[in-house]
This record gives structure tokens, C-alpha cells and sequence, in this order.
């Protein structure tokens, strides 16, 4: 089979001709993939910063944001059949039999920091024409969501960034809307996403959903594509060229919620100072390692204490995250056809691979076909 892969002691990234995978215990399951989403860690990994093929094999093969469809169940499978969509997860658990996140199928929170990732570390991915993997790892895809579903992986980011959000500001009463009038949970809290990436939009898409009011705080001055989008939704789009972190916060009222998704640390920083009264600031980036730069250190740390600050990060994810993922494409379909349609800007041959992954970053989420 065809695959895209990246040889790391060769500093190369190439077509490699992948074996062909086979059931090899009842609970697997031979899926065929039809869609993979690019993201900023695929591109990383071209760069050669990270990235490790299974042992023994001198390749990786990339992707793991993927849609496929089931070609064959083993015979321990127990909700899946030839023809079902399928969405599958990244981290794999470690060995450890003492992480006990990992013995619960939440490696996510993994403790030894050896688990495994799909199309990452150590474990082959989706950029290929076929794979097979364990049921638990498969979340089901209704029929009608084929055309978005590749976008889940992604948006199981703020799925479980909200999820822990929740718990956390359980510390602080009256945080969330209790009322039962249809509003959301978020309804009367503000939210500012950073970055209008497909992280951020998807995020903000989630945050609408549960009725906070939304600030897409991203640098490109208005009009452009991504501010449309943003409108379409209804999120007020700010940029940060034409509004500093003062003065948003200044205009926009206690900040209850920030949802970080850009991945640079001084923006992030500069917007984790104005973070709100009892606010919680939600990190999703993985910057590149870089030297140290000047942050207001003292002025967050006060407002950390003073205000009753909660920062959390959200790696991907739970299998209820999964779930919720394709729960939310469903209701984003629903509501917004357009723009959740145009998230994905392209969808390529897999010849587009080099363009896409080391050429500049164009549109907002790109897709190889297979
Ligand atoms: C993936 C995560 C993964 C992380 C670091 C992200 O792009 O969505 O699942 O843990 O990269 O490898």
C-alpha cells in the first residue's frame, strides 16, 4: 500500500510502501481510510523535531487525525461492521501496570509519560490506504456527518478542555448557568478563543454551543475569511494588531474563560494577564522549544492569587471526548452548514503530501484523500 511517511535518521519524508495490515486478534478491526486532516504537528514532524517510526522500522507513517470505514470485524467485535464510519483516537496506553490512568482507558492522562501515539511515537498512522485497530480505540460516525468527521480529533481537544473546565469552576459558585432554559451552561460568561486556526474555531464553535458569549481574539485585521467565519457563527472577531490584551479586556468585561489556541507563548501570556475574576485559561498549543522571552511574570502570578486563577492544558483525549466530538459535528452541522463546511479549505491527492506538509500553511485545515 501507498503511505506518507517521514524516515527521521534520514531526515526525509517520501511515499513508502507500506504492508498491507491483518486482523490479528478478535477485538481488531480492518478499517479503509478515507480521509486524514493535516495539522501542526504533522508539519513539526517533517521538521524532524520529533517523530519515531515502531521499533525496528525505519519509517513513520504519518497522520492521526483520520476518518475511515470498517472493510472487516473481527469476531470479538462487538458494535462494528463492514460499511460503519469510524473515527479513530492517537495515545496508546503505556505498560506501566501502576498508571492507573492508563489501566482506565484514559491514557490521556497517562503518569509515565510512555505511551504510545498513532501517527507520532512509535506507532504508524493514518496516511495510508488501510490499517486496523482495537474497537476501543474507534469511535462510530453517523452516515450524515462523513463530510466533517475528520475533523474530530481536533475539536476532541476542546471537548475535553471544557470538560475540565467544568469541574474546575465547580470551585465557584454561580459560574455556571444552572437554569434550565435552554441558554447553555456558559450563558452570561465570556469567553476569549486565541487564535482562529481550526483548534480555535472549532473551540469557539463549542463554546457557542454552550452558551458562553465569544471573542475570536486572532492577528489578521479584518475583513478576511476567517473573520467571516467567525461572523457566521456568531462570535465578534477582534484583532490583536488593531486592539491590545488592555483594551479588550477593558472593552469585552470580566474575561471568564480563555481558550488558548495558537500555540506561541507570548501572545498567550499577554492575554493570560488580563484573564477575568475567577476566570480559567484553557492552554491547547505545543510550541516548538525556544529560549526564554520576557512575560509579565508578576502581574499574572498576582492575578493568579488574587483572582482565584485556574490555568489548565487539555492533550487529547478521552473516549467520551470522542463521543461528544461527534456529538457536537452533528449540532455545528446543524447550525452552521456553511462554516463548518469551509473549515475544510482543500481536500488533495495524496501526490499534495510534500506541498501540504512542508509548503506554506494554507487555508485552515487540509485533507488528503485516500
Ligand atoms: C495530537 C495529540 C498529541 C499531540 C502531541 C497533537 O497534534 O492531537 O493527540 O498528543 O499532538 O503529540
Amino acid at each position: 500500500m501507498k503511505g506518507v511517511g517521514v524516515v527521521p535518521e534520514k531526515k526525509e519524508l517520501r511515499l513508502v510502501a507500506h504492508p498491507e495490515p491483518a486482523i490479528t486478534a478478535p477485538n481488531e478491526v480492518r478499517i479503509r481510510t478515507l480521509e486524514v486532516g493535516i495539522c501542526g504537528t504533522d508539519r513539526e514532524i517533517c521538521t524532524f523535531a520529533y517523530g519515531q517510526g515502531p521499533a525496528g522500522c525505519d519509517y513513520l507513517v504519518l497522520g492521526h487525525e483520520c476518518l475511515g470505514e470498517v472493510v472487516e470485524a473481527g469476531p470479538g467485535v462487538k458494535n462494528l461492521k463492514a460499511g460503519d464510519l469510524v473515527v479513530p483516537s492517537v495515545r496508546r496506553p503505556c505498560p506501566d501496570p501502576g498508571c492507573a490512568p492508563c489501566r482506565e482507558g484514559r491514557q490521556d492522562f497517562c503518569f509515565t509519560w510512555t505511551f504510545k501515539e498513532r501517527g507520532i511515537n512509535q506507532l504508524h498512522g493514518y496516511m495510508t490506504e488501510q490499517f486496523v485497530e482495537e474497537e476501543t480505540y474507534l469511535t462510530p460516525v453517523p452516515k450524515e456527518l462523513r463530510d466533517v468527521a475528520v475533523m474530530a480529533e481536533p475539536l476532541t481537544i476542546a471537548e475535553k478542555g471544557l470538560a475540565q473546565a467544568w469541574q474546575v469552576q465547580k470551585r465557584v459558585p454561580g459560574w455556571e448557568h444552572h437554569n434550565r432554559d435552554g441558554k447553555g451552561r456558559g450563558h452570561g460568561r465570556t469567553a476569549v478563543v486565541l487564535g482562529a486556526g481550526p483548534i480555535g474555531l472549532l473551540g469557539a464553535m463549542k463554546l457557542i454551543v454552550e452558551g458562553f458569549r465569544v471573542f475570536i481574539y486572532s492577528r489578521s485585521p479584518k475583513p478576511n475569511f476567517k473573520a467571516d467565519i467567525a461572523a457566521q457563527i456568531g462570535a465578534e472577531y477582534i484583532s490583536s494588531v488593531k486592539m491590545g490584551a488592555d483594551d479588550l479586556a477593558q472593552q469585552i468585561g470580566n474575561i471568564d474563560l480563555v481558550y488558548e489556541a495558537v500555540g506561541e507563548g507570548d501572545v498567550s501570556f499577554e492575554l493570560a494577564r488580563v484573564l477575568g475574576i475567577n476566570g480559567v485559561y484553557i492552554f491547547t498549543g505545543i510550541p516548538a522549544l525556544k529560549s526564554a522571552i520576557p512575560v509579565y511574570a508578576d502581574n499574572i502570578m498576582r492575578n493568579i492569587t488574587l483572582k482565584n486563577q485556574a490555568l489548565i492544558g487539555t492533550v487529547n483525549a478521552s473516549p467520551q471526548a470522542f463521543l461528544d466530538a461527534i456529538h457536537d459535528l452533528g449540532e455545528f452541522k446543524k447550525r452552521w452548514p456553511k462554516a463548518l463546511g469551509a473549515l475544510i479549505a482543500g481536500r488533495h491527492k495524496i501526490g499534495a503530501h510534500r506541498e501540504l506538509l512542508t509548503g506554506i500553511a494554507k487555508g485552515i485545515k487540509n485533507v488528503i484523500e485516500f
